[in-house]
């Protein structure tokens, strides 16, 4: 098993519910251990032209997990779950019932068509680095160094979502 961390990101329909059931099919997943689950985190819908304040805002969070899946199979699993989940890709960046990205896995570099590890924007990503951050205070990104020092380099806004937790241990 090897550690991976993934980022969830809902901005349309029942985004909490999206979340929810989520982490519900990561968990069910054989070979995938949770090992934890950040809060929920806001924040504006990011297009390539820049913040889109007509877009619904997205919910964000992050969730640790031990993997005995090689990085492809888990991405194949997590495109699967999007799909599942009525995820229709329109446009790059576009609206999304739900987005799952793998942002590292053990360390791991990796350049393909279908797979970049880390996850080449993360660093940037405020609602990426800000829950992850909650989970793991001393995490490090690949190329990037401690995140606990990105956190205060990322400069779109995230705020807290006052919503019960995404995953108890029972
Ligand atoms: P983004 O997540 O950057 O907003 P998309 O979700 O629309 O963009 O991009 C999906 C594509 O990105 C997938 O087809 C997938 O193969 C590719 N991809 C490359 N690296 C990763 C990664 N680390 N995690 C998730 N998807 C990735
Ligand atoms: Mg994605």
């Amino acid at each position: 098993m090897l550690p991976a961390v993934i980022a969830l990101g809902s901005n349309l329909g029942d985004r909490e519910d999206n979340l929810r059931a989520a982490v519900r099919d990561i968990a069910a997943l054989g070979g995938v251990t949770v090992t934890a689950v950040s809060g929920i985190v806001q924040s504006h819908a990011v297009k390539p032209t820049g913040t889109d304040a007509e877009a619904p805002d997205y919910l964000n969070a992050v969730m640790l997990v031990q993997s005995a899946l090689h990085p492809e199979a888990l991405l194949i699993e997590l495109n699967r779950i999007e799909a599942e989940h009525g995820r229709v890709r329109v446009e790059r960046w576009g609206d999304r019932t739900l987005d799952l990205d793998i942002i590292s896995f053990a360390g791991l570099e990796r350049h393909t068509d279908d797979l970049t590890l880390p996850h080449p924007r993360a660093w940037e990503r405020a609602f990426v680095i800000v829950p992850w951050l909650q989970v793991d205070p001393d995490a490090e990104l690949r190329g990037h160094g401690r995140i606990d020092a990105l956190v205060v380099a990322t400069s779109s806004e995230v705020w807290a979502c006052d919503a019960p937790p995404l995953w108890s241990e029972s």
